[in-house]
């Protein structure tokens, strides 16, 4: 469902009206951590992020993160690199670059 959908069903305005999530919180399960799972890493330009928080509600491993200036951060533990955060960006605020572990 695009965003306009679930707004609309929600009778929601913004993202940011948006109540948390029951299961907000990441956990581990059977496949480990999923940030190893990454090939891929989103890197957030915070110069262009514009806090509107659609990453947010996307991303399907609560992987990012909001920050106290409004702006988000990726958890990389958890992060696995789907990259439905960069898709969806509107400003394209964030980039993606190829994972390399222990860097
Ligand atoms: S979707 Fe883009 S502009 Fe909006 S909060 Fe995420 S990184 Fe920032
Ligand atoms: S790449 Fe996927 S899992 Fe990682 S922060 Fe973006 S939407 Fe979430």
């Amino acid at each position: 469902m695009r965003k306009v959908e679930v707004d609309k069903e929600m009778g929601l305005k913004s993202v940011k009206e948006y109540p948390p999530a029951p299961l907000s919180k990441p956990a581990e399960g059977a496949g480990g951590k999923t940030g190893l799972w990454r090939t891929y890493r989103p890197v957030v330009d915070l110069n262009k992020c514009t806090g509107c928080r659609i990453c947010w509600a996307y991303c399907p491993d609560r992987a990012i993160k909001l920050r106290d200036d409004g702006k988000v951060e990726v958890d990389y533990v958890w992060c696995k690199g789907c990259l439905i955060c960069f898709h969806e960006c509107p400003v394209k605020a964030i980039d993606k670059v190829v994972e390399e572990f222990g860097e």
